[in-house]
């Protein structure tokens, strides 16, 4: 194993006991870490486990998941070769939005996975996500361009804010929106 994976093995372990805010304890089964490359070039960061993630431990596995592993595809990337992750690790109760404490609370976790990995590239899904990263600006203003801000491991870093998969699951206006913006993924991982 390399350092780095296990470097972030040791950090995901740390995660899985983690009973730092309320969520642990408000019914949530399995803390969802995160999964793929320790040396991803891109990040894909969602919003907060669901139900299906909850019960295997495991990011994007439920219905929203299947969408995504779609739109990976369309963007030429395997999942295996990306890393997948959440902004609050614990699954909030009836799949209500995080509330700003409990995103809180599970930054530094966040913060030290992106140190870690290093990606080049960090793809936002859902407003959530982006507005962790890119605060004040609208998704619907925003998806598909890339931006750079402040960053993690570097000082300034390149975002790519696109609609949620779930959003798109419910508004099918919105699934070709995501394609197209996924499909730039390649173009814009050459310029960086
Ligand atoms: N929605 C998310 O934001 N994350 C998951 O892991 C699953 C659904």
């Amino acid at each position: 194993m390399t350092t780095e994976k296990a470097e972030l093995n040791r950090l995901h372990e740390k995660i899985r006991k983690c009973s730092a805010c309320r969520l642990c304890k408000l019914g949530a089964t399995k803390a969802v870490p995160g999964e793929g490359s320790a040396n991803a070039e891109i990040m894909f960061i969602g919003e907060a486990p669901g139900r299906d993630e909850d019960m295997q431990g495991r990011p994007f596995v439920g219905a929203a998941g299947k969408f995504l592993n779609d739109m990976l595809m369309f963007a030429g990337l395997k999942r295996e070769e990306v890393f997948i992750t959440n902004v609050v690790k614990h699954r909030p109760p009836q799949n209500r939005d995080p509330l700003p404490d409990e995103i809180e609370s599970c930054w530094p976790y966040l913060e030290e996975q992106i140190k870690m990995i290093k990606p080049k590239l960090i793809v936002t899904l859902g407003r959530h996500s982006m507005g962790r990263f890119l605060p004040g600006l609208k998704i619907s203003e925003v998806h598909g361009q890339a931006k750079r801000a402040k960053g993690i491991w570097q000082e300034r870093q390149v975002f790519f804010p696109v609609y949620h998969p779930a959003s798109a699951l419910y508004n099918p206006g919105l699934r070709e929106v995501l394609i197209r913006d996924m499909k730039k993924i390649p173009i814009l991982l050459k310029k960086i």
